[in-house]
C-alpha cells in the first residue's frame, strides 16, 4: 500500500533539516501532509508561494519510507534543469531525463532511478508516455518503488490554458497503468475553466482541491503618468533598484533593443531578448540573466516562459500590455523568493491610442475585437484608478480584498481635480475642428500654437482655438487620455478622436469629471507638473502624508556593507559550482544574514533558509565573510 502515515512534527523536522525553514507558509502543511500519506491533490498555487515544497517534502518523506522514486512531469527543459540543480544543492538525490542527455547520461540515470537511488525524476511529458520510459516505471511499480506522479504546471493539459500541450493530455495513461500511485497536479494560473479542464482530463475528481490566493503580497504595484519614459525609468532604476536583476518590457523588437543600448550607456548592465535574436543569442541573453547578479533585461513577451529566476526584484512596462491577465503574469515573475519586488509601468496617452488601434487593425471577428476592447478597457480602469490597484486587480479574478498598503495609491492617494471646465473644452475643440484630427493637432488648437497645420485648415480662427493656455500640453494629454479610457472620445482612422459616450452631456455640463492630477513621480516625493491650473483655480493642495515605506528592507550602512560581501561570496561561490547564484542562496537569506551577523553555526542554523546541507557546506564560509566585514 503506498500510504505512509507521518505525524506532522516529523514533515515540521523534515522542512527544517532539508531548507532550514521553522514554518510552513499558506496551505503547504495540510497539502503536505495529504500529499506524504497518500491522497492525490490538485494544488494551485501562485508563483513565489512555495509551490515546489508541496511536492518536494512529500517526495523526500515517502522516499524515506521506502516507498521509492517521485516522477515529476515538467514541460521545459531550463525549468528542470533549475528545479534539479537547486534540489542537488539543498543534498537531494535527483535527476532529469530529457532531449539534452547523452545516451550515457541517459542511462546512467535510469540505472539511478532503478536502483531506488533517486528521490526525484523529472522528464518531459512526451518522454514519459514512450515504451521505454513507462517500462521503466513497471518494474518500480512491480516492486513498490514507484511513489508518487507529480505534475508541474497542470494548465498545460487544458486547452483552455494560456500554454496548452497536447502531450499533456496523454498523461492519463499514468493513472490508468498505475491507478495506486498518488498524483498531484500543481499551477499557478487556473482561472475556474481551467481548472475544471485539468480535473476532468487527468481523473483527479476525488483529489482534494487546494486554492490559495491570487494575491501576491510582496509586489507593489505602481502605476505612473508617461512625461519623459527613459527619465522615469532610469530614475526608477536608479533611486529604487540600483544593482537589481529585472525586466524592463517593451512592445517592440526594436525599442527592446534600443532600451537595451541606452540603458547600457548609463552604465547599468542591459541585454535585448527577443524572438528577432538568433537561437544562440538568445540563450546566451537568458543565461546571463539567470547567472548573473543585477541584470536588467530589455524584452519583448517572448520572454518570460519558463523564467524561474527567484529575485527578479522589478518588472517595468515602457508599453501597457494588451490586458490584465498578461499585465498579472508578466508582472508575477518579479518576486518569486517573497521577498519585497516592484512592478512599475509608465502610462499615457500614446498607449491607448496604440492599443485601440491595433485591436482596430486586426483582420479578427467583430466580437473578438469586442472582448478585446473590453479587456483592454479593464485594463485601462486599473492604469487610471484613484483606488488601490490590488483590490481591482484580485477584483477582475473574482476575489474581494481590502486596501493593501503596498501600491502607489494606497501609499499616496492621488489627488483629483474638478476637470470639468477643461473635459468640455477639450471635447468642444475637437467637435469644431471636425473629428478628423489626432491629440496634437487639437492640443495645438487648444493652447493657441498656430502651427502651419492648424493655419492650413483655418482652425486659428476658431473660438475655440487658445481657450486652453492655461493649462501646459502636457496636462492636455491626460485630460484627452483620461477622456479616452473613461469611453468619452473614440479613435478612428489615422489615430483622430472623435466624440463618444457621455461627451455630450460632459459637454451640456450635466455630467462633472474629475480626473487625477498628473504627478511627475519620483520615489521620494511628487513634483506637480500643473501647479498653475489649481493655483489659478484657487485649489489647495491637500497635505499627503507620506506614508512611512513599510515593506522594503532598510539596511543600515553597516549591514548593507555586509550584503555586498555576501553577494561577492555568493556569486563566486556560484561561478565555482556553475550554478545560478540564487541556487546557493536566495536575496532574502543574505538580506537576513547581513541584518542578523550570526557569530556561530548554531546561531545560523537558526537563519530560515539555511537547512542542514548548506549549514555544512558554506557555514564557515559565510562567518569568515561576516567577521570580515
Ligand atoms: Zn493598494
Amino acid at each position: 500500500m503506498s500510504s505512509v502515515h507521518t505525524n506532522p512534527s516529523s514533515l515540521h523536522a523534515l522542512l527544517k533539516e532539508i531548507w532550514g525553514h521553522s514554518q510552513f507558509r499558506g496551505q503547504q502543511e495540510q497539502i503536505v501532509q495529504t500529499i506524504t500519506n497518500g491522497g492525490d491533490a490538485l494544488v494551485l498555487m501562485p508563483t513565489g508561494a512555495g509551490k515546489s515544497v508541496c511536492y518536494q517534502l512529500p517526495a523526500i518523506a515517502r522516499h524515506r519510507a521506502g516507498l521509492g522514486v517521485t516522477l515529476v512531469v515538467s514541460p521545459l527543459i531550463a525549468l528542470m534543469h533549475d528545479q534539479t540543480q537547486a534540489l542537488q544543492e539543498l543534498g537531494i538525490a535527483c535527476g532529469f531525463l530529457n532531449s539534452s542527455l547523452s545516451a550515457e547520461q541517459t542511462q546512467q540515470i535510469e540505472h539511478e532511478a532503478r536502483s531506488g537511488q533517486l528521490v526525484l525524476l523529472y522528464a518531459a511529458p512526451e518522454r514519459i508516455t514512450t515504451p521505454r520510459f513507462l517500462n521503466l516505471l513497471e518494474s518500480l511499480n512491480a516492486r513498490g518503488k514507484l511513489s508518487l506522479f507529480a505534475i508541474d504546471e497542470a494548465h498545460c493539459v487544458s486547452q483552455w490554458g494560456h500554454d496548452f500541450r497536447p502531450e499533456y493530455v496523454a498523461l492519463n495513461i499514468l493513472h490508468e497503468r498505475f491507478a495506486k500511485v498518488p498524483r498531484v497536479a500543481l499551477t499557478a494560473t487556473a482561472d475556474a475553466i481551467t481548472r475544471a479542464d485539468i480535473v476532468q482530463r487527468l481523473q483527479l475528481e476525488d483529489a482534494h482541491q487546494f486554492i490559495s490566493s491570487f494575491d501576491r503580497p510582496n509586489i507593489r504595484y505602481s502605476i505612473v503618468d508617461k512625461t519623459d519614459a527613459r527619465k522615469q525609468l532610469l530614475r526608477f532604476l536608479k533611486e529604487e533598484h540600483l544593482g537589481d536583476a529585472g525586466i524592463v518590457y517593451c512592445l517592440s523588437r526594436k525599442k527592446a533593443d534600443e532600451t537595451a543600448l541606452w540603458l547600457s550607456s548609463t552604465g547599468l548592465t542591459a541585454l535585448p531578448y527577443h524572438a528577432g535574436l538568433d537561437a544562440q543569442t538568445r540563450r546566451a541573453h537568458q543565461d546571463r540573466f539567470l547567472q548573473e547578479d543585477g541584470l536588467i533585461m530589455c524584452a519583448t513577451i517572448a520572454f518570460g516562459m519558463g523564467i524561474d529566476k527567484p529575485d527578479v526584484r522589478f518588472v517595468a512596462h515602457l508599453d501597457l500590455p494588451s490586458n490584465i491577465e498578461s499585465y498579472y503574469q508578466e508582472t508575477g515573475r518579479a518576486g518569486r523568493d517573497g521577498a519585497p519586488a516592484h512592478a512599475w509601468m509608465t502610462y499615457g496617452l500614446g498607449d491607448v491610442v496604440q492599443r485601440r488601434r491595433m485591436i482596430d487593425e486586426n483582420q479578427a471577428s467583430e466580437e473578438f475585437k469586442r472582448i478585446q476592447i473590453q479587456k483592454l478597457d479593464a485594463l485601462l480602469g486599473l492604469a487610471e484608478s484613484a483606488t488601490c490597484r490590488r483590490v481591482i486587480l484580485l477584483g477582475y479574478f473574482g476575489q474581494a480584498s481590502q486596501a493593501c498598503g503596498n501600491c502607489d495609491n494606497c501609499l499616496q492617494p492621488p489627488r483629483t481635480w474638478d476637470a470639468t471646465e477643461a473635459a468640455q473644452k477639450a471635447l468642444s475643440a475637437i467637435y469644431r475642428t471636425g473629428q478628423h484630427f489626432g491629440a496634437s493637432h487639437v492640443i495645438d488648437v487648444l493652447i493657441g500654437n498656430a502651427s502651419d497645420k492648424v493655419k492650413q485648415f483655418g482652425h486659428n480662427k476658431l473660438s475655440t482655438f487658445g481657450v486652453g493656455k492655461a493649462l501646459n500640453p502636457i496636462v492636455w494629454r491626460s485630460v484627452l487620455r483620461q477622456l479616452l479610457a473613461r469611453g468619452a472620445l473614440g479613435i478612428g482612422d489615422y489615430q483622430s478622436l472623435h466624440l463618444a459616450g457621455d461627451a455630450r452631456q460632459i459637454l451640456k455640463g450635466e455630467m462633472p469629471v474629475h480626473l487625477r492630477v498628473i504627478e511627475k513621480n519620483t520615489s521620494k516625493n511628487k513634483t506637480r507638473i500643473h501647479r498653475t491650473f489649481a493655483e489659478k483655480n484657487g485649489q489647495k493642495r491637500p497635505e499627503t502624508a507620506s506614508k512611512k515605506d513599510s515593506s522594503f528592507s532598510s539596511l543600515t550602512p553597516e549591514a548593507a556593507k555586509r550584503l555586498d560581501a555576501l553577494k561577492v561570496w555568493r556569486s563566486e561561490t556560484a561561478r565555482a559550482h556553475a550554478v545560478p547564484a540564487y541556487v546557493i542562496f536566495h536575496d532574502k537569506v543574505l538580506i537576513e544574514l547581513a541584518e542578523q551577523m550570526p557569530d556561530s553555526m548554531e546561531e545560523l542554523a537558526e537563519i530560515s533558509g539555511i537547512g542542514v546541507h548548506k549549514l555544512q557546506a558554506y557555514g564557515k564560509d559565510i562567518l569568515i565573510v561576516l567577521r570580515r566585514t
